[in-house]
């Protein structure tokens, strides 16, 4: 998958509320459990990192590392959210 390809999904996620548009209240870092990305649905395998970012409302989302950091600046640029609030 190429950036742009899940620059593509993502926006498409969170223009249909698919993906949250706050930023999380805390991340956890870890080997893969083998969980679906909520940014590109890939499996995360035990050989990748993940990111678990917990939400305002007690919600947890499992992203591959790189999906995270595209995820984050998405919603940055679109200010959807700000850093640190
Ligand atoms: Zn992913």
């Amino acid at each position: 998958m190429t950036s742009s390809d899940l620059i593509e999904i993502i926006s498409g996620k969170l223009t249909r509320g698919q993906l949250p548009r706050e930023w999380p209240a805390g991340n956890r870092g870890g080997w893969g459990l083998g969980q679906p990305c909520a940014a590109c649905d890939a499996t995360i395998d035990a050989e990748h990192l993940q990111l678990e970012a917990r939400f305002p409302a007690g919600e947890t989302r499992a992203f591959h590392v790189r999906c995270f950091v595209q995820w984050w600046d998405l919603v940055g640029a679109n200010g959807w959210a700000r850093r640190g609030t």
